[in-house]
């Protein structure tokens, strides 16, 4: 049930990322962990009631973002959606992510909400969520037994699931730098400005002159998670990107999706623009190619 009134939680703010790593492993699942909580408080006031919450507000140094020619885009696990929009390499680099970012909720919402708890929360309808997965990241998740990292296409089992143990804390995101010929882009349809998307997709293109040598394809807001697009990705693969083609793209994506009906749209909507979507982002990522 919904509510204003936030049940009574104990909140603990510890200093460095092997204390807050001690502490989920002490109280494992009747602990969550808070960033900017601009999901988790949400939850709270309906049905999600942890009896500790364990801020990451304290711990320095987990709010950079970093890129590299050679090892890439590394996101610390406090950096949010506002830092994303001030980052030139993220703009440069990575314009799908940035896009993202730009029509992320609102400036208050962005300054709060980082980009790992997007990730986290395992909505199909994350902005952030999407590009993430059409770029290709991979999450860095710390316990008390090591580091392990699991790719993203592999990190959300279910709707608002994921492959997170209760003992691990993410730490940092990862996507590998792009090769020269890359590019990105995303959109996503809202009912209203700062609303949730009823439909989101992410596009990154390798291409090699006018064919295309790779394709990653995401959509949200069309599954119990965010979901590539094999089929799709792989009529892609080693053409030319032409009107016929991209005929045929229209035609698939509607194959490779199961929306539902919701407050936020149709699912006979969202099948009918899905391919149309697509093929815009596959324009707009060669475009970006061309440029690089
Ligand atoms: C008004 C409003 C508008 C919004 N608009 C949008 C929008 O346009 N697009 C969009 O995609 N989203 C939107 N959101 C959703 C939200 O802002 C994002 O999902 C946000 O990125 C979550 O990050 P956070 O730091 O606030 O996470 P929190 O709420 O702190 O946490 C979210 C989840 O992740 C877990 N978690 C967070 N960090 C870690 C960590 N380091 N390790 C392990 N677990 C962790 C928490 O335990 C929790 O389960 C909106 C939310 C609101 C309230």
């Amino acid at each position: 049930m919904s509510s204003r009134i936030l049940p009574n939680f104990d909140l603990l703010v510890p200093n460095s990322t092997s204390e807050a790593v001690n502490l989920l492993s002490h109280y494992k699942d009747r602990a969550a962990l808070i960033a900017g909580g601009t999901d988790l408080v949400v939850a709270m006031k309906m049905n999600h009631h942890p009896e500790i919450l364990i801020s990451i507000s304290e711990i320095d140094g987990l709010d950079y973002i970093d890129f590299n020619p050679d090892s890439g885009l590394h996101l610390g696990a406090k950096a949010t959606v506002a830092n994303l929009l001030e980052h030139p390499a993220v703009k440069e680099h990575y314009p799908a992510l940035w896009q993202a970012a730009d029509v992320f909720a609102t400036p208050q919402i962005r300054t709060a909400a980082t980009v790992m708890g997007n990730v986290l929360r395992g909505s199909p309808a994350g902005d952030c969520s999407c590009a993430l997965l059409a770029l290709g990241a991979r999450i860095l998740l710390q316990s008390a037994e090591g580091t392990r990292e699991v790719a993203i296409e592999d990190f959300w089992t279910g709707y608002n699931q994921n492959a997170r143990r209760d003992d691990e804390v993410a730490i940092e995101m990862i996507i590998d730098a792009p090769h020269s010929g890359t590019g990105s882009a995303f959109r996503r349809m809202t009912r209203v400005n700062e609303d949730l998307a009823k439909l989101n997709g992410s596009v990154r293109l390798e291409m090699d002159g006018k064919i295309c040598t790779s394709a990653r394809i995401a959509m949200g807001c069309v599954g119990p998670t965010t979901l590539r697009l094999p089929k799709t990705e792989k009529l892609l693969c080693n053409e030319e990107i032409t009107p016929e083609l991209l005929a045929h793209v229209i035609d698939t994506v509607p194959t490779e999706i199961s929306p539902i009906d919701d407050k936020r749209s149709t699912a006979e909507y969202r099948l009918m623009v899905s391919g149309v979507v697509i093929k815009r982002l596959i324009e707009q990522a060669a475009t970006a190619a061309a440029e690089k």
